[in-house]
């Protein structure tokens, strides 16, 4: 299997090399960590070695060139046998070239790694991923895909990670749930279908729930099987280059990647204890409907959350520390949203902070006060939901020992190519930077086991769709107005809002807009906005639009089903250029 050899972190600050001398040539038979070529910065003398064992296919770079961290210095078809035997290169002393360190950090200030253990020479697996969420497991599956042996470790009970287990996919559920219910009692009359009364059966709706999230987590152990995949049960720790634990027994692989996700962020003087102050595992799990729910956070999880208890009955207070909700998207969308929310009856105090939970006998009482300073007061609620984001859960696995260096955030740090700062262990997902997100940790997940397979594994983070499940969906994707303002980017705007779409008005469904924004030179679609009626779903074919650099005229140039609500796309599309016909 081809892999890439690569241009190792080289220390903080230093971004690039001279490639020195090659002490293997293409042919040459090559055991894991022998020398491949020296690299030379104003700091250091280095030595490059060979990943795996194999044979040594080609150079990349000629002795001489500059080449940056990362950048791809030869080709090794790892695994093969056979090759000529290289002659030993001049002795090491000559030259005061440093090998490479096994678990060198990248920088200065970064933490001293105390496992100095050389790698080991054959390991149990290819690549060990830690962590099954859909950043490991979909890792794991497209590493077996290409032919590793692959190990998944996963310490919760069952595969799918948050996403499966107590996120995406259980939030989801209770989301259409909680949207029959309402529907049941306040739209189907419209429709002329009478129900003499609507009961909640909550019970039932959670049990419907565990089932969906057991047919999924099932799913992905079938997954795991069906490609050859070994589930390694219990915490796994980094000890360092091509050695880890899982339960505290040791593991050897070629390739590490770190995919452990990320916990609910907690808040000072806040106590969960997941029955009355809980996080989205608690709020998923309310076995009553609680008569007064305050949500402190007015991001995506509060919001979805926050939607399915009120449906079911509760008066739902959001605080949120900014002046607005769903920090990041497109102020006039956001502006537009925030306006349906209250007229479905949410109650948001908005620009507040919450300083303060007491447990009462019977409930919570929070103190509030102006996030920019000013007078307290308190709020009363039966449970309170503590949704203010999600850190990286980065804690508990031997990073510090290994080397492996963290942002300020606790993140792991990563390059271009997801490795971290200690040679062969890599991280994807919510514990790296980017939008914490199922679909965004897949994709690192496929791009990673595609690098390590000597393939262009790549994100385009311009790409990267973001949706809120809420009624109506808000569904995002590309730059919004205020980012391309700051960036100082001409770009020009198309709306079209769902009253004016066919379909909408059939379904009753007419709230919210979409916004296509252009490029004002080239219009290329930079960002696109969608608040409506299933925007998640809208929000796919204006994700391809901006993948493959379309233009707005494109979109507005392909014929779309009618009735669909997908119409309103191409009318907003069109809209940019002032082609739109139906309004
Ligand atoms: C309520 C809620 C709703 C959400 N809704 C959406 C949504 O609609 N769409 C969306 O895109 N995203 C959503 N998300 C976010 C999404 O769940 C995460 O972005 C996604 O799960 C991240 O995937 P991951 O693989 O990086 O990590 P995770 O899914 O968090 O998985 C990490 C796994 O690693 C395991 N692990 C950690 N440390 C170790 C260790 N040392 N040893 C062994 N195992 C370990 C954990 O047990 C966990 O199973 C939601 C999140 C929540 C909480």
């Amino acid at each position: 299997m081809a892999i890439e050899i690569k241009v190792p972190t080289l220390g903080e600050s230093v971004t690039s090399a001279t490639v020195g001398k090659w002490l293997r040539q293409p042919g040459d038979a090559v055991a894991a960590d022998d020398p491949i070529v020296e690299l030379e910065t104003d700091k250091v003398s280095v030595e490059v070695p060979a990943p795996a064992a194999g044979v040594l296919e080609s150079h990349v770079v000629k002795e001489g060139d500059e080449v940056e961290v990362g950048a791809v210095l030869a080709m090794l078809d790892a695994g093969a046998k056979g090759g000529r035997t290289a002659s030993k290169p001049a002795p090491a002393a000559e030259k005061k070239a440093a090998p490479v360190p096994a678990a060198a950090p990248a920088a200065a200030a970064r933490p001293v790694p105390v496992a100095s253990e050389p790698p080991p020479a054959e390991t149990d697996y290819d690549i060990v991923v830690i962590g099954a969420g859909p950043g490991g497991y979909i890792c794991a599956i497209r590493a077996a895909q290409l032919g590793f042996k692959v190990a998944c470790v996963e310490k919760r009970a069952t595969l799918g990670g948050t996403c499966l287990n107590v996120g995406c996919i259980p939030s989801k559920a209770l989301l259409h749930s909680s949207e029959n219910f309402h529907a049941a009692g306040h739209e189907f009359a419209v429709h002329g279908v009478d129900i003499a009364s609507v009961k909640l059966n909550l019970a039932q709706m959670q049990k419907r729930k565990a089932g969906i999230v057991e047919a999924n987590v099932k799913g992905v152990e079938y997954l795991f099987k069906k490609n050859g995949i070994t589930w390694l049960k219990g915490e796994g720790k980094v000890q360092g280059t091509g050695r880890l634990t899982v339960a505290g027994k040791p593991v050897t692989a070629k390739h590490i990647v770190i995919a452990s996700g990320s916990d609910s962020a907690a808040l000072k003087g806040v106590d969960v204890d997941e029955k009355v102050i809980v996080t989205s595992t608690g709020a998923l799990e309310l076995s009553a409907v609680p008569k007064r729910l305050v949500v402190i956070g007015g991001g995506v999880i509060g919001l979805e959350l926050g939607s399915v208890w009120h449906r079911l009955g509760s008066e739902v207070t959001v605080v949120e520390f900014l002046d607005r909700l769903v920090p990041g998207t497109d102020n006039e969308v956001e502006a537009a949203f925030r306006k349906i929310l209250v007229k479905q009856g949410l109650q948001l105090k908005l620009g507040h902070k919450v300083t303060k939970a007491e447990k009462t006998g019977t409930g919570v009482v929070l103190t509030v006060e102006p996030s920019k300073g000013g007078t307290p007061e308190t709020i009363e609620a039966d449970v309170v939901l503590l949704a203010i984001g999600r850190t990286a859960a980065s804690e508990g696995l031997g990073l510090d020992a290994a080397g492996i260096a963290l942002d300020n955030r606790g993140r792991i740090e990563v390059d271009e190519h997801y490795a971290t700062s200690v040679p062969g262990i890599y991280a994807i997902g919510d514990v790296i930077k980017g939008p914490m997100l199922a679909h965004k940790a897949e994709e690192e997940g496929v791009a990673v086991a595609e690098l390590l397979a000597g393939q262009a594994g790549h994100v385009n983070y311009d790409a990267i769709p973001g949706v809120v499940y809420t009624w109506p969906e808000l569904a995002t994707v590309g730059f919004t107005e205020e980012q391309l303002k700051e960036k100082g980017v001409a770009y020009k705007v198309g709306k079209f809002p769902f009253m004016a779409n066919g379909r909408a008005r059939a379904l009753g469904m007419t709230d919210g807009f979409v916004k296509v924004i252009a490029d004002a030179t080239t219009d290329r679609v930079l960002g696109v906005h969608i608040l409506g009626p299933a925007a998640g779903e809208l929000i796919a074919e204006c994700t391809m639009a901006i993948e493959f650099g379309a233009s707005s005229e494109d979109i507005g140039r392909v014929c779309h089903a009618h009735p669909t609500l997908s119409e309103a796309v191409k009318e907003a599309a069109l809209g940019v250029n002032g082609m739109s016909l139906n309004i």
